[in-house]
């Protein structure tokens, strides 16, 4: 039977690159999703950027972008990442995508239409400066229990105290220290309380589709007290402006609060990708055996698990079928204190050190369960899973039969492979299904140590017939070549078992092996006296002695030791490749004029000719340093290629070069750049 799968991961919020925690909560249900493709099963992969909520809103203001800016430039990030750890998602979406708008509102309007969203008054701080309510965690002060200062409206970080923003004492806004003003405003709430609610989500929590530590936890929430109510609570979906979100229907100035819309943005994302293809999104979601499957981190569980299906059940809509909660990744034990080893990884430093993706792959599905448990990285085990597990006793098996194979019989296999041999690969073909069990119950690490054993049994049956001795024997061709054809085939069996963890992996073997790309029911069947290619090197060890670069931090990681400060303040950049310096399009410029900039002492307003048959507008902070008249005429270099960027003024579009000292109070001046008697508007600069 085929199963259908929407499959789906937490959907990272937009204000900065992936960090390591995300890569793993994608390798495991990439992972997943690559063993449900070897099978047959039909699945639609699919994440998006999670766009809204007051912390982008500030953020982008703070980098002088819209925030509809800033999360593009963050969506832009993400394709390296993905496609380094051979991530495979079948689209990448955002929450602020037209159809989120959308689906958000339909899913609100029809819970309205359900009598299940309900108007309240809600005092809350209000900064006057800035004229917008303050969320929790932009609202400080001294901690009502113990009186430390500069703590947030919601936690203690010096004794630990719980509490509402209101008690604080001395509050003041974060965003520009005023004293924050309570105000009155009406809010919309999910009337999860509702005896309907209640009793769906009891039942959908408790009827074994969650894991048994996830639904014991939320159960909590159902437990009675005296007078028969339950812990579960309305929530709180609206935000006033201003917001970056989606405006609540009927309600002008209101919008949902993020966690509302950010889960509808895994249906968004699957009906773009489904409307890409030509499929009904509606008729998709209908099938009665469609699966609805979302991998999350034990963060975010109350929102999936109660929230969530809640939204769906009385929208009309499918429920989720299954939500897979898995633990943090802690580094060191989680030991936050090692400041000589570092305690975070950053994935895309992984990357940039040229570490092979499939080595973390490999270690964090050997280290990953069912269950709800955190995944500690320890370099030394790192070292050892690599270099002993997945190098020494599976790649190996390869490389120690391959050279005799083409060398000695043009890399044919024998056709039979006498009894001892049949018997062992009977052995790996027997743990088909076992294998394929533990790894669809996401017990990975069992899998690969059942398929490690296996490897094991390999190596020893390679140990007892000594291919290197036989292939000094005269008379012993045969023996030789069923030795190998043997080792050939099981590492044909375990490397279908190894796809899922090790797509790129298993791509070079399938070309090594000049085989069609392994599904799981090629574990089965013999390929016979087939004819290999050459064996080229699949995989190196770790250097274990490399590894420490991983840990620091970037700044501090550069091999030499840090550049002493030049006169102009500040040391030399880490050296770059010409392939970086020629990312950088520098063009002569003719500054066609120059203006002063209303509402700004630093900023002038440069319009600029390179030769495009148009000018372009670019701001320049050089107003202290220049007078407009002195620039109108002038020839000067410019990054042509840089990134628009809104400002408060208007659309800059590139920058102008020039020259100062790295601290302007230390040496003042700014000395705008211009080039030799001859350079033309347009020419580049390399
Ligand atoms: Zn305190």
């Amino acid at each position: 039977m085929i199963r259908k799968l929407f499959v789906t991961t937490a959907l990272p919020y937009a204000n900065g690159p992936f960090h390591i925690g995300h890569i793993m909560e994608y390798i495991q249900a990439d992972t997943w999703v690559r063993l449900q493709r070897m099978l047959g099963h039909e699945v639609h992969f699919v994440c998006a950027d999670d766009t809204h909520g007051a912390p982008i809103m500030i953020a982008a203001e703070k980098a002088g972008l819209s925030p509809q800016d800033f999360v593009a430039g963050i969506a832009a990030g993400r394709k390296p990442y993905l496609d380094g750890f051979h991530i495979a998602f079948d689209h990448w979406h955002s929450t602020d995508a037209p159809e989120n708008h959308a689906l958000a509102k339909s899913i609100y309007l029809a819970l309205k239409a359900d009598d299940l969203i309900e108007s309240r008054s809600v005092e809350q701080f209000f900064d006057p400066d800035k004229g917008m309510f303050l969320p929790d965690r932009f609202v400080k002060g001294e901690c009502p229990n113990c009186g430390a200062k500069d703590q947030y409206g919601d936690n203690c970080e010096v004794c630990g105290a719980v509490y509402q923003p209101t008690e604080l004492k001395n509050p003041y806004s974060a965003l520009s220290g005023a004293t924050p003003v309570l105000r009155t405003s009406e809010h919309f709430f999910f009337k999860l309380s509702d005896p309907r609610c209640v009793e769906f989500l009891e039942s959908w929590t408790q009827d074994g589709r969650l894991q048994p530590e996830v639904a014991n936890k939320v159960s909590e929430w159902f437990k009675r007290d005296e007078a028969g109510k339950v812990g579960l609570g309305d929530w709180d979906i609206s935000r006033e402006a201003p917001y970056f979100g989606i405006e609540i229907p009927d309600a002008p100035g209101k919008y949902f609060y993020v966690w509302l819309d950010a889960p509808v943005g895994y249906l968004a994302s699957l009906q773009a990708r489904l409307a890409a293809l030509g499929i009904d999104f509606e008729a998709y979601l209908a099938q009665p055996d469609l699966e609805q499957v979302h991998f999350i981190g034990k963060d975010i569980v109350t929102f999936h698990t109660l929230f969530w299906p809640a939204m769906l059940k009385f929208s009309g809509r499918k429920v989720p079928d299954r939500v897979y909660v898995h633990g943090f990744l802690t580094v060191n034990n989680g030991d936050k204190m090692s400041k000589s080893r570092g305690t975070g990884i950053s994935p895309l430093r992984y990357l940039e050190l040229g570490f092979d993706a499939e080595w973390l792959r490999y270690y964090i599905a050997a280290k990953l369960n069912a269950r709800v448990e955190d995944l500690d990285f320890n370099p030394e085990d790192f070292v050892a899973r690599v270099n002993s597990d997945l190098v020494g006793k599976y790649v190996n098996i390869a490389s120690r039969a391959a050279g005799f194979l083409n060398k000695r019989f043009s890399g044919r296999l024998s056709a039979d492979v006498g009894v001892e041999g049949r018997m062992l690969l009977d052995t790996l073909r027997g743990a088909s299904d076992t294998v394929r069990d533990l790894l669809d119950s996401r017990e990975f690490g069992k899998a690969l140590r059942e398929t490690m054993l296996l490897a094991d049994r390999v190596n020893e049956y390679v140990d007892r017939h000594k291919p290197w001795d036989l292939a000094k024997q005269p008379g012993m061709d045969t023996a030789l070549h069923d030795v190998c054809t043997v080792c050939i085939e099981a590492f044909r069996v375990l490397t279908v078992y190894l796809k899922p963890v090790l797509p790129a992996l298993a791509t070079k073997v399938e070309a090594f092996l000049r085989i069609e790309p392994l599904r799981w029911a090629d574990a089965q069947r013999s390929i016979g006296a087939h004819t290999i290619g050459e064996y080229k090197h699949l995989m190196q060890r770790v250097d274990p002695a490399r590894l420490q670069a991983l840990f620091e931090p970037p700044a501090e990681s550069a091999a030499t030791p840090p550049p002493a400060a030049l006169p102009g303040g500040e040391g030399v950049a880490p050296e770059i490749g010409i392939d970086d310096f020629s990312k950088v399009d520098l063009r002569i410029a003719r500054i066609v004029a120059a203006e002063a900039v209303e509402g700004s002492s630093k900023l002038l307003r440069l319009t600029l000719d390179v030769g495009e048959g148009r000018t372009r507008n670019v701001f320049s902070g050089i107003a202290a340093n220049y007078k407009p008249e002195q620039l109108a005429g002038k020839l000067t270099v410019m990054v042509a290629n840089l990134a628009p960027r809104k400002m408060k003024f208007g659309l800059s579009e590139g920058m102008v070069l020039a020259a100062s000292h790295a601290d302007e109070k230390a040496e003042p001046g700014v000395y705008v750049l211009e080039p030799f008697a001859g350079a033309k508007p347009g020419m580049r600069v390399r």
